[in-house]
């Protein structure tokens, strides 16, 4: 059974249960589970033919332990992809010979955090349900995670959701996506700061132990194990339909705080053969230095196109490290505290020489010439962040037989300006969302001012009128 550890090696060991509804470990580190269950070729090949939501269920079974039943757990994979608009759930699209996408963008948000955060969902209402508990989750957007995690927890019980954005910071369609949610326990702070500002009051309120505690406040963000863990199912899938366990695959990954990719790494540990992971990042490329360079060093957020991958530092990135370390948490607590006060630290390229990543990044300019070249090319309309992935796959790509898929992390209506600048073309909301801009908004305006977020959180979640 399959528990899991802390990458600073200080933190209790939890079941998933635990793992689920605690997010970061006490001692500052990542969850991540002590082995990687194993899959055979037999495994993978018996994966040809089934469906979604039941590759999920016979994928992630491994990682659940006694937490829950198979067949609690085949209907919460069976209820999350139904809010998908595609049958296929991840359809694959062919650019070239030999080269794919791979379409993540088909749940109720438009970006890829949607096939993670609807199982999230279900995940908390069934643990919470169980033990009578509520949570109150808060957190911080620059755009797709937010409105990911409000469909996610939209009219649940057990949840009252807070999301924090940047007022008049975000894109119309990502403002509108979280906005127009009119369920009662959704509530959209608009503040008047940018996104910084957002974080670090929701650090602040997390660090606030007394807060934390009266509110049982609990993330959502991509630390989240269950996030990272139902992100290997598409690996999976897409490999097997294009010829794996026989065929080795490569995957192009945009990447901004390394839990997409990081989950392509977890579907190799077990079992799937990658012949590349492709690290694929804007100019904010901190992941493309280290992977080339071995050295790992925070510089500014420069805004770009693909806001979505504007990081200075990857969450996700010490669960990798760890792994690079023999898993010694102790190695990984000095590296990540000399990232805080040195702004850096490098490691041995020899480490890195052996694995399979690979990594590039890609300018503006081409990222516009990359969407205007796939319409050309393939008569495909793609987003931003999915351009970047193509152009950095390109760049990266070393001669082989093997496939090379690209994630497309969004859909190009989600991001209409950077389309149309590229195009000429205005990409068309899909049509389960063409009244977006009807919609009635429902959103509050607060000053960057902790202690009147604070108090209006505590005003408006129902926990403190249960307990
Ligand atoms: C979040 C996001 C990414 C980056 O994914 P990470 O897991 O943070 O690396 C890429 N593209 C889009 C559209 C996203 O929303």
């Amino acid at each position: 059974m399959v528990r899991y550890i802390s990458t600073r090696g200080k933190a209790p060991v939890l079941n998933f249960e635990e793992v689920v509804l605690t997010g970061l470990a006490r001692d500052g580190g990542l969850y991540v589970p002590e082995t990687w269950p194993q899959f055979s070729e037999g495994d993978i090949r018996s994966l040809a033919g089934m469906s979604y939501a039941d590759a999920a269920a016979f994928l992630l079974q491994p990682f659940l332990g006694d937490s829950i039943s198979a067949q609690d757990f085949g209907a919460m994979t069976q209820k999350a992809y139904a809010s998908f608009s595609h049958k296929a759930v991840v359809p694959i699209c062919q650019l070239g010979s030999n080269e794919f996408l791979m379409e993540l963008y088909h749940g109720p948000t438009l970006a890829f955090k949607d096939v993670a955060l609807q199982l999230l969902g279900f995940l908390y209402d069934h643990f919470l349900a169980r033990q009578g508990r509520r949570v109150t989750i808060i957190g911080a957007t620059s755009g797709d995670t937010g409105s990911a995690a409000i469909e996610a927890c939209r009219g649940r019980d057990a949840v009252d959701i807070f999301i924090l954005h940047p007022l008049d910071r975000v894109s119309e369609v990502q403002r509108r996506q979280m906005t127009t949610v009119q369920d009662a326990n959704v509530y959209n702070i608009a503040v008047k700061g940018d996104f910084d500002d957002c974080q670090a009051m929701v650090k602040a309120m997390f660090n606030d132990h007394g807060f934390r505690d009266e509110l049982a406040v609990s993330a959502v963000n991509s630390i989240n194990w269950a996030r990272v863990m139902a992100q290997i199912v598409y690996y999976f899938t897409v490999g097997v339909s294009l010829g794996s366990p026989d065929r080795a695959i490569s995957f192009s990954v945009p990447s901004g705080n390394f839990g997409d990719v990081y989950a392509g790494y977890a579907a190799s540990k077990m079992g799937l053969p990658i012949d590349q992971l492709i690290v694929a990042t804007n100019r904010n490329d901190i992941l493309s230095r280290f992977f080339n360079s071995g050295e790992y060093r925070k510089s500014g957020v420069d805004p770009t196109m693909s806001p979505s991958m504007d990081i200075q530092v990857s969450s996700n990135f010490e669960r990798f490290l760890f792994d690079l370390y023999g898993r010694d948490g102790e190695v990984v607590r000095q590296l990540m505290q000399k990232l805080d006060s040195d702004g850096g630290f490098a490691v041995n390229m020899s480490l890195l020489n052996e694995g399979v990543f690979s990594a590039g990044r890609c300018d503006e300019e081409e990222t516009l010439r990359t969407i205007r070249q796939t319409l050309i090319e393939s008569v495909k309309l793609v987003d931003p962040h999915t351009a970047v992935g193509l152009a950095v796959g390109d760049k990266c790509r070393v001669p082989s037989t093997a496939p090379l898929v690209t994630l497309s992390t969004a859909h190009p209506a989600k991001f209409p300006d950077a389309v149309e600048k590229a195009t000429g073309e205005r990409p068309a909301l899909p049509k389960h969302m063409a009244d977006l801009f009807q919609r009635p908004e429902r959103m509050t305006e607060l000053p960057n001012d902790i202690a009147v977020v604070k108090s209006f959180i505590r005003e408006h979640s129902r926990i403190l009128g249960t307990v």
